[in-house]
């Protein structure tokens, strides 16, 4: 509760030491209504996140956190290879590089309207979604290791899709360092069918409105205007990124337990980021980055492939592509010194500022689209990059949970929630109800909130407003 926490802006808290405790600062992003609703564990993972060695600054929350295993959810951590620091699978998260690919359309509501429930269906039928619907894909160990080192760049050379959306990409579709020889047979094993599926629950493909603009300049340079319609695709490494996390978080805590780290919680196993495991994961890690990215490139091109059917004069470029759970490493001004630092993101996007090198040139006056999912009966925001973010260039990625998965079951039938989107013009596909009402709109904080609290606290700016049109589920 909010007695504990000591409010030093009126979007950031802090959670003050108890005598005799050693730990980092804990740094807690959101207003006073977010941080009432967040969960007393957010805050005890947070702090557990603050005692690990080799952290720089503090461990930090982004307004949307919620728990997680280990690290919550909406989670920001940096390390220092160089002081000990450490590197956490569950710091990344089970799907690795899970994020979202935003596309901008050449049309706009009055086109897509009429045809909104064939599109729905077509898109139902063509992109393979829930658990263990496969792709239409079959690749050998040989094939995937491919993926795993060339990303959404091996995608466009097999014809999905073309160099225009490799510049839109984090690391430009290719994240390098990708070692495939350290994701285990087992791993690539469960791959083998599911390159270009969305997978269950929370993931899913939505057409969307752009409802209002914010920032009409940043707008402009993103190529986005009111009316005009966007397809989210929010997916991630699937069984592959799944299996590395489970099999690095055993190699992590023997690595910690030789290495003398103390864990205050055993699903935080870390190991040094110098040490073999480290440096294995790191490697692992990479290829499931590169998984994801060829994951959502495949289904960007079904994706095209289907408004073709509906709308033979549509285009769809890629806005951008941001994954919301990974560590990656990268320079920052810490204390006026640059330092190269290892920063965990899970449950949480990236956000430069303007200016900064990797951003496509599009952007770089005005800063790197911030994609940010809401639910799928309120909507969702793109944000943009500050200069000035405070938190190691990070920002919220979703609205966040407010009721566990279990608590929304209790309360939803899935068909009733689509009975009720539907009403409101939202067109639901799933081969799930019990997902359906696992994700049902309620289930979520409030996104306005969210957005409006993460532009206050500087971490990015509102750009645009997305309303939900249909939404395929996982
Ligand atoms: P996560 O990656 O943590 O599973 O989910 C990211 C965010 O996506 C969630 O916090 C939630 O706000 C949002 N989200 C979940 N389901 C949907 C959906 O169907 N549509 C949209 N637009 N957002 C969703
Ligand atoms: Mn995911
Ligand atoms: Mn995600």
């Amino acid at each position: 509760d909010l007695q504990q926490l000591h409010q030093i802006q009126p979007y950031l808290w802090t959670f003050p030491l108890k005598s005799g405790e050693s730990r980092k600062e804990v740094l807690l992003y959101g207003g006073r209504a977010l941080l009432e609703s967040m969960d007393d564990k957010v805050l005890e993972q947070i702090t557990h996140v603050a005692s690990l060695p080799g952290l720089v600054g503090a461990a930090m929350t982004m307004p949307d956190a919620h728990w997680g295993y280990g690290f919550p959810i909406g989670g920001v951590a940096a390390f220092d290879a160089e002081q000990g620091g450490v590197i956490s699978a569950g710091g990344v998260g089970f799907d690795i590089s899970c994020g979202i690919r935003c596309l901008r359309s050449n049309l706009n509501l009055q086109d897509v309207e009429p045809h909104l429930s064939t599109l729905a269906e077509r898109l139902f039928r063509v992109i393979p979604a829930g658990v263990g619907e496969e792709g239409f894909l079959k690749l050998d160990t040989k094939q995937l290791d491919q993926v795993l080192l060339g990303g959404a760049r091996w995608a466009v050379q097999q014809g999905y899709g073309s160099e225009a959306d490799l510049e839109f990409i984090e690391e430009r579709g290719c994240m390098s360092g990708a070692v495939p020889a350290n994701v285990s047979e087992l791993a690539k094993k469960r791959q083998r069918g599911e390159m270009g599926t969305l997978g269950s629950g929370n993931h899913y493909l939505e057409v969307q409105v752009v409802e209002r603009i914010f920032d009409t300049v940043t707008a402009q340079a993103f190529g986005l205007q009111e009316a005009q319609i966007i397809i989210s695709i929010h997916c991630g490494s699937r069984g592959l990124g799944h299996q590395i996390g489970t099999e690095y978080l055993v190699s992590m805590a023997k690595a910690a337990a030789r290495c003398g780290i103390h864990l205050p919680d055993r699903e935080l196993a870390c190991a040094p980021i110098k040490s073999p495991e480290g440096q294995q994961y790191i490697g692992a890690m990479n290829a499931g980055i590169n998984c994801a990215l060829a994951n959502r490139q495949i289904l960007t091109h079904l994706t095209r492939e289907t408004f073709m059917e509906v709308f033979p004069n549509s285009e769809l470029e890629t806005l951008f592509d941001v994954s919301h759970n990974t560590c990656k490493l990268e320079k920052h001004e810490v204390e006026g010194k640059s330092r190269m630092l290892h920063v965990h993101r899970k449950g949480a996007t990236r956000a430069f500022g303007a200016g900064h090198a990797s951003l496509p040139e599009r952007y770089r006056a005005l800063g790197q689209p911030v994609i940010v999912g809401g639910s799928m009966g309120t909507g969702s925001y793109i944000l943009a990059g500050n200069r000035d973010n405070p938190a190691f260039a990070s920002a919220s990625h979703g609205a966040g949970r407010a009721l566990s998965r279990h608590q929304a079951l209790a309360r939803w039938h899935g068909k009733q929630v689509i009975g009720e989107l539907a009403q409101q013009g939202i067109l639901i596909r799933s081969r799930s109800m019990r997902g359906v009402a696992e994700e049902a709109p309620g289930a979520y904080k409030d996104i306005d909130l969210v957005a409006e609290t993460t532009e206050q606290a500087r971490l990015a700016r509102r750009v645009a407003f997305l309303k939900p049109l249909a939404c395929i589920k996982g």
